[in-house]
C-alpha cells in the first residue's frame, strides 16, 4: 500500500462530487471544478467563497443559454438596440419619451405602444431596439408583422389549430406587431388581429407600428366596427410615438446622391 487512506477517500470524494455535478447537468461548475479547487488552495478561499465562485459559473452560462434562447424564439429581424438610434437625425421622435420606454416599465402594467409613421423613420428600428431590451431582461418577446400574423392564424384557421394559434400570440409578454397597414390584410387578418390584440388586452403589451394614421383605421381595415374595437383595447393603455421627421432611407440615399454628385462636379471643374 503506497496511498494513504485520507487521499485515497479524498480522491474518490473529488470523484463523486463530478459524478454529483453531472448528474445534476451543472457541466460548466463540473468543468471548473478543478480550475475552483486549485483557486482554493492557493487562494485560501473560505469554503463560501469557493462555493459562490464555483456556482456563479454554472449560473452565467445559464442565463447565457437561457438569453439564446429567448433572443432565438423572438426572431428580431435585426440585431438593433435602442442605443444604435440616432436621434439627432430624427427629431420628430421624443427621446424622454423612448427612453421612459426603454425601462420596459410600460410592460408592468400591459401598456402598448404604438408607433405611426410614413416608411423609413425607424418604426422597426425603435420595435427591434425596445423587444431587445425585453429579451436582455428576461422577458418572453415575439416579433412578427401583420402579414405573417394574419397569415399564420388563417393557416391555423384551415388547419384546425385555431385555439392553439391564439394561446401561441398570447403568450409572449411582449409581443410586436410590425408594418400593419403596409399590405392589405385579408379578410379575415383584420378580425385574426383583432382576437389577438383583444386577448392580450390588460395581460400583456404589443408594440404595434403602423403607417398609417390612427384617423383612418377605418378605411385600412375595410370594417370600421373592428377598427374602432381594437383601437380602443390598443389606446386604452399606450405610448403613441408619432414620427413624422424625413425617412432616414431616403437620407442615406439623398446623402450618397449628393456624395456623388459632388464628385462629378469635381471632375467636371
Ligand atoms: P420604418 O420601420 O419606419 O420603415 P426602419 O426602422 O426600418 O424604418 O428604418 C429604416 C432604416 O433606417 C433602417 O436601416 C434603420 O436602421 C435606419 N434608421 C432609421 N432611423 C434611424 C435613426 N434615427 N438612427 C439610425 N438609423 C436609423
Ligand atoms: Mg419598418
Amino acid at each position: 500500500m503506497t496511498t494513504s487512506p485520507p487521499a485515497m477517500s479524498e480522491a474518490r470524494r473529488y470523484q463523486q462530487l463530478r459524478a454529483h455535478l453531472a448528474y445534476l447537468k451543472l457541466n460548466e461548475a463540473a468543468e471548473a471544478l478543478p480550475r475552483i479547487l486549485d483557486a482554493a488552495r492557493t487562494e485560501r478561499l473560505s469554503l463560501t467563497a469557493a462555493l459562490e465562485r464555483l456556482l456563479e459559473i454554472e449560473v452565467e452560462s445559464t442565463e447565457a443559454r437561457k438569453l439564446a434562447g429567448r433572443l432565438r424564439f423572438a426572431c428580431l429581424p435585426e440585431p438593433w438596440s435602442i442605443s444604435d438610434f440616432d436621434f439627432a437625425a430624427q427629431p420628430g421622435v421624443d427621446e424622454k419619451l423612448i427612453r421612459d420606454l426603454a425601462t420596459l416599465r410600460f410592460l408592468d402594467d400591459a401598456s402598448n405602444v404604438l408607433f405611426v409613421g410614413p416608411p423609413g423613420v425607424g418604426k422597426t428600428m425603435l420595435s427591434v431596439g425596445l423587444a431587445r431590451a425585453a429579451v436582455e431582461s428576461g422577458h418572453r418577446v415575439y416579433f412578427t408583422t401583420a402579414a405573417d400574423l394574419a397569415a399564420r392564424c388563417h393557416k391555423a384557421a384551415i388547419e384546425g389549430r385555431w385555439a392553439t394559434c391564439m394561446r401561441f400570440f398570447a403568450g409572449p409578454r411582449l409581443l410586436v406587431i410590425d408594418e400593419l397597414g403596409y399590405l392589405p390584410l385579408p379578410s379575415d387578418g383584420a378580425s385574426a388581429l383583432f382576437q389577438v390584440i383583444n386577448q392580450r388586452y390588460l395581460k400583456s403589451s404589443t408594440i404595434l407600428s403602423t403607417n398609417v394614421g390612427i384617423a383612418d383605421w377605418a378605411g385600412a381595415f375595410g370594417d370600421a366596427t373592428v377598427a374602432a374595437a381594437m383601437l380602443d383595447r390598443l389606446l386604452h393603455r399606450a405610448a403613441v410615438v408619432g414620427i413624422d421627421g424625413p425617412s432616414y432611407r431616403l437620407r442615406a440615399h439623398q446623402n450618397h446622391a449628393s456624395t456623388l454628385r459632388q464628385a462629378v462636379n469635381n471632375r467636371a471643374s
